[in-house]
């Protein structure tokens, strides 16, 4: 059924950049063996999921949606993905995001646009962005193409899409899913998570997908926690907090009534609500957008013409110009931006005065957090500044379009657990999502507090 919808309307969604049917049936038959042998058909026995294009899948095309990997096909797997087979799995395609992950509306990649399967009350048919940077996944569970996606989270691309979308999806702790085998973004930062229906069926995704991974030297080696088992809606004991520098001046109303419900709804589940200060808040956004660039640049140096994808090698090229031309015609206009910058601010002359500062800024924010989490268990704060915007909207503004990170890049540079649950419909019947932040390894109580909204 799940095939039949991806061949139905991923046409007008463009959320697949490939499909592959044919492993999807296969999860599946590999079930009714077990089942006819009377094993236990695995946590994810026979779910077909939909592959953000950052993870390497074996002999299947792995492009980060970009031109420079187009053709690609890894000899491996990444770890996160072969956790989701061994578990029972099946993968229905390979999911468009925006290039290398970078980007906030899906409209970097090199495979075209991803559509919101939402529409505007009153709109007409103006294509509404599914946000980033997994938008592809976003849109492919809202719209039903798929019950479940993996996602990847560097500064809220699991997030963010999520709430655009009216879904639901988390990032867990920095370290609790490999990054083996993920195209690298900024390794300090990345992070892979599930985006699914709801809190329950991300709970079963994750403890699939997380565990220690001595391929990952940042890989946690802490047992997954029992999450689904644990789940538990009852609020009674927890402290909510409610950060007041995220409170911005300015802020679209329909945000502020839907942070406003969330919390009569954790109240009414039994919490506590407790007002907290975040004071480094509004230097993480700059900070974030030092140190990815910085880091990705340094990652993308790889992409040379000679490991991967694309080579461009024009008559008489000698081997620099040969790096310049496949670099040059390979990545899109955000990824130079973000090599550029990030090489700007590693140099020498430049080094101490924007990337030690960024780091410093990082130090203070994750501080923030621990001094906040003395005070609370969770934290509750919109997802993102608005709803899902228009294609086309903020994609010749790049500050305009980082802005849209502002509430999910501080979680981000602490490396703690966060996630987007939906929370109604804006006026114009967009879906709103709100974020909760959980301390260093809380996922369940991150997880719990969805719950208890959702
Ligand atoms: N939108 C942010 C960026 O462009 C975050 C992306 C992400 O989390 N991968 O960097």
């Amino acid at each position: 059924a799940f095939n039949a919808n991806v061949a139905a309307a991923n046409d007008a969604l463009n959320a697949f950049i490939v499909a592959t049917p044919e492993k999807a049936i296969e999860a599946a038959k590999a079930v009714d063996a077990k089942r006819a042998k009377g094993e236990a058909p695995g946590k994810m026995g026979g779910v077909p999921i939909g592959m953000k294009d950052l993870f390497a899948t074996k002999g299947v095309q792995t492009t980060a949606a970009s031109h420079i990997l187009e053709g690609f096909a890894p000899e491996y797997e990444s770890t996160v993905s072969q956790r989701l087979w061994d578990a029972g799995a099946g993968m229905l395609g390979k999911l468009n995001m925006d290039q290398f992950a970078m980007g906030s509306s899906n409209e970097t990649s090199h495979f075209g646009d991803v559509v919101n399967p939402w529409r505007a009350a009153g709109g007409g048919n103006a294509g509404l962005a599914p946000g980033g940077s997994s938008g592809g996944s976003s849109a492919a569970v809202a719209a039903r193409l798929c019950p479940a996606a993996t996602g990847t989270d560097t500064g809220g691309s699991i997030r963010q899409p999520a709430a655009f979308t009216g879904i639901t999806g988390i990032k867990p702790t920095y370290g609790r899913c490999s990054r083996w085998g993920i195209v690298a973004f900024a390794s300090s930062l990345d992070q892979a998570g599930p985006m699914a229906r709801d809190t329950r069926d991300c709970a079963i995704m994750l403890e699939a997908m997380a565990g220690f991974d001595p391929k990952d030297s940042t890989s946690l080696d802490m047992d997954v926690p029992a999450w689904e088992a644990n789940l538990s809606p009852d609020m009674k004991g927890k402290r909510v907090g409610i950060p007041r520098e995220y409170r911005m001046d300015g802020m679209d109303a329909d945000i502020v009534k839907s942070w406003e419900d969330g919390v009569t709804w954790l109240r009414d589940a039994g919490a506590e609500i407790v007002d907290i200060s975040l004071p480094h808040t509004k230097y993480a956004l700059p900070a974030y957008y030092i140190i990815a660039p910085a880091e990705a640049s340094s990652n993308l140096a790889r992409y040379d013409g000679v490991r991967y994808g694309l080579r461009e090698l024009p008559d008489g090229a000698n081997l620099q110009d040969m790096y310049a031309a496949t670099r040059s015609a390979g990545f899109g206009a955000e990824v130079k931006r973000r090599i550029l910058i990030g090489t700007y601010v590693l140099s020498a002359g430049f080094y101490d005065a924007y990337y030690t500062q960024a780091q410093k800024v990082r130090t203070l924010i994750s501080h923030d957090f621990r001094n906040a989490f003395a005070e609370c268990d969770v934290i509750l704060a919109p997802t993102a500044p608005s709803a899902a915007f228009a294609l086309g909207d903020k994609s010749d503004d790049p500050l305009a379009m980082y802005l849209n990170d502002v509430f999910a890049v501080p979680a981000s540079m602490a490396g703690l657990p966060a996630m987007s649950v939906p929370a109604g419909l804006n006026r114009d019947g967009l879906p709103l999502g709100l974020q909760i932040i959980g301390n260093a390894f809380d996922e369940q109580g991150v997880l719990n507090a969805g719950l208890a909204i959702e």
